[in-house]
């Protein structure tokens, strides 16, 4: 048997279509165009792909954006600045710091990005966003697990009473992950490094999520037959070589559903940045 493979580009399309119509709407009814600032601190060659990307799936879908490129060197009250700036401005709706930031400012991550106004957190980083997912009452959720959410309802896989177990707990997939699948009434188990038995818990599950940063970590042998497993991870293992956290090749003789790297959750991300900053544009219309 082999497992249904769900590419990314096919459900990216039909987000983005969506994200498109709703802007073309903001500009007929109320005169608004969505905008979108990117900033950029330092010369990171994976960041520069990123933004770029980022700047292009804008374009494409008639929002402006905005990419905000500040030197290595800027200090921290520097780039606080240029936030309070962007919180300001009534043509900019979204603003994301990519990350990482250069090490003579990395410690003070958790300060800057706080310093984003919460109805512009396009990224949904900002404590605001998180216990208002928490709470269930979600505004503005990170893009990657919010993605994974929409590819199943769009893929018509239902979550509603299944067994979900995710591997990793970072505050930006394993997390959120966790507060979205249980508001969808899966029951869920979340993993991370200090896991005891962890093939034991994943083959318990029905939808598998995989975001713990480790090349092939998840084997054939963790997968419950029929599982959907969706696989977060990218991991670069040669210079043009990107793998996941599965081990695809096996993994998709075993599981129900599989999304592939690349080409799988990757593509969603962005998708679901333009979806956000439409929602964040509604939030500062209203
Ligand atoms: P992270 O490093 O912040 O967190 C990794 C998590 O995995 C931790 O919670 C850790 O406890 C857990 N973990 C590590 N080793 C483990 C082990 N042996 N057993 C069980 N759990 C283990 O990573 P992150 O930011 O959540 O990213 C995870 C992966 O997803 C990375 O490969 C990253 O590149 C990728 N990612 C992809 C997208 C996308 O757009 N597709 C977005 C964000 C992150």
């Amino acid at each position: 048997m082999s497992a249904r493979i769900l590419y990314g580009k096919d459900f990216a399309a039909q987000i983005k279509e969506s994200a498109r119509r709703e802007v073309e709407e903001l500009k007929n009814k109320f005169g608004v165009t969505p905008g979108l600032a990117v900033i950029i601190v330092g010369e990171n060659p994976a960041s520069q792909i990123y933004v770029r990307n980022k700047n292009k799936a804008c374009e494409e879908l008639g929002i402006k954006s905005e990419a905000v490129a500040m030197p290595e060197t800027t200090t921290k009250d520097e780039l606080l600045k240029k936030i309070d700036d962007l919180n300001a401005n009534p043509d900019i709706h979204g603003i994301l710091v990519q990350l990482p930031l250069p090490d003579a400012i990395k410690a003070h991550s958790e300060e800057i990005l706080n310093r984003i106004d919460p109805r512009k957190d396009v990224d949904g980083f900002h404590p605001v966003n998180v216990g208002k997912l928490v709470t269930g009452s979600p505004a503005l959720v990170p893009c990657t697990p919010a993605g994974c959410i929409e590819m199943l309802d769009l893929a018509g896989i239902e979550i509603d009473g299944k067994r979900a177990v995710i591997i990793g707990r970072s505050n930006i997939v394993g997390k959120p992950m966790l507060h979205l699948l249980m508001a969808r009434h899966a029951t869920v188990t979340v993993c991370h490094s200090h896991t005891k038995n962890l093939p034991e818990i994943t083959r318990q599950a029905e939808i598998l999520v995989a975001a713990m940063g480790k090349p092939k970590f998840v084997t054939a042998d963790m997968i419950k037959p029929g599982a959907v497993v969706i696989d977060v991870g990218i991991n670069r293992i040669a210079p043009k070589k990107l793998v996941g956290d599965v081990d695809f090749d096996a993994a998709v003789e075993v599981a129900g559903a599989i999304t592939p790297v690349p080409g799988g959750v990757g593509l969603l991300t962005v998708a679901m940045l333009m979806k956000n900053v439409v929602t964040a544009t509604k939030l500062q219309i209203k």
